[in-house]
């Protein structure tokens, strides 16, 4: 492979899936077999509408957001297949146990603009004692009016994640979030706790050991730390990475089961049935990985060129006018990395010259 092929090598490394605009959301809603009732229920900083629908009739209610950090468009994708679930007759047995509120863009400037911040720059995750974005007031006031039983804190996490030290990738991520310094179990954390080892045995069997456990140190300004604070059992759902899918088509359909199920533990106090300890047995979240090794690979820096190398190489997700382009960077180099990777590569069957410029987190260069 010469130059020109690596380099396009890269260049199709394009996702038009992760991009999800507001506008783009809104056509697949409209497309929907059924009319979604659909409340406006405040504005974002640019004043984009932020839009709730509220589903069923049962007594027990769940509130659920995604995009809270606006890049991350794969639980919301999953929100639109649970949509089209709740028309199906198993979907109409859940609303009748269950009342959903669903805001499924929380922060519509960021997922227009693909930023995890709002358009002040702000990470709603970390606003939600001062209040001070629009769009953490609009979610707090539906928590204080809705009253939810339980709420799911829908998120998606970079490719760096492992499901346990050099586990494999966590294709999705939970916590119940702590509800004080000492990270008491709460009874609220240890229904969250019970409902996250249900899913979680649930899903072995689609992503064996791919699961993976966040770390639970409080943090009173996160949205879940502060719900489950408030006596509400909170779920952080993360989707994450499987295999080379970077369109995340696969991840969303676990989250969709993850999503069917956990709904109706609840529905049916199924939940109760796990334990707190089946919890703490789901892997930690370690950051273990890189998207790409290049394997004996020459390595030019401004010290000089160090000889039969392996690079890490990292994607950068940047919004093109196709959809996300990942652009490849300089993570690290080694003559022997501790770190893996979603890819490996070797520079002698690709290039014809293996002399790689490292600059770190620049786009990577060939000489
Ligand atoms: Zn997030």
């Amino acid at each position: 492979m010469d130059l020109f092929t690596f380099v396009k090598y890269f260049e199709k490394m394009i996702s038009i899936q992760r991009y999800l605009s507001p506008e783009k959301w809104e056509t697949l809603v409209q497309s929907l077999p059924y009319k979604l009732p659909t409340a406006i229920l405040g504005h974002s900083v640019k004043g984009k509408p932020i839009n709730g629908h509220r589903l069923g009739t049962g007594s027990k209610k769940v509130l659920l957001w995604s995009q809270m950090h606006g890049n991350e468009s794969t639980t919301t994708r999953a929100l639109l297949d649970l949509l089209y679930h709740l028309d199906t007759a198993p979907g109409a047995a859940l609303l009748k146990g269950l009342t959903l509120m669903i805001i499924p863009q929380l922060n519509p400037d960021g997922a227009a603009a693909y930023t995890r911040l709002n358009a002040n720059g702000v990470d709603l995750n970390r606003d939600a004692i001062a209040l001070k974005e629009p769009e953490s007031r609009i979610l707090n006031r539906v928590f204080e009016n809705f009253t939810p039983d339980f709420c799911f804190n829908l998120h998606g996490q970079r490719t760096i994640f492992s499901a346990g030290k050099w586990g494999k990738p966590a294709t999705l991520s939970f916590l119940s979030p702590a509800a004080d310094e000492k990270r008491t179990i709460t009874p609220e954390r240890a229904k969250a706790m019970q409902l996250i080892a249900g899913i979680n045995k649930e899903l072995q069997p689609a992503i064996p050991d791919q699961i993976g456990r966040y770390d639970d140190t409080f943090n009173p300004n996160c949205v879940g730390d502060r719900f489950t604070s408030l006596g509400v059992p909170t779920l952080l759902f993360e989707a994450g990475h499987f295999g080379l899918d970077y369109d995340r088509n696969f991840t969303k359909e676990m989250v969709l089961k993850a999503l069917i199920f956990a709904l109706n533990a609840i529905h049916t106090d199924g939940y109760l049935n796990h334990t707190v300890e089946e919890y703490h047995l789901i892997p930690d979240n370690e950051k273990d990985y890189v998207d790409l090794i290049i394997q004996q690979v020459d390595v030019k820096t401004e010290d000089g060129v160090y000889k039969n190398q392996e690079l890490a190489v990292q994607y950068r997700e940047e919004k093109t006018d196709n959809g996300i382009y990942f652009n490849p960077v300089c993570h690290s180099f080694g003559a022997k990395l501790e770190l893996l990777s979603h890819r490996m590569a070797n520079a002698k069957e690709i290039l014809e010259t293996p002399l790689i410029d490292f600059s770190l987190n620049k786009s990577i260069e060939i000489s």
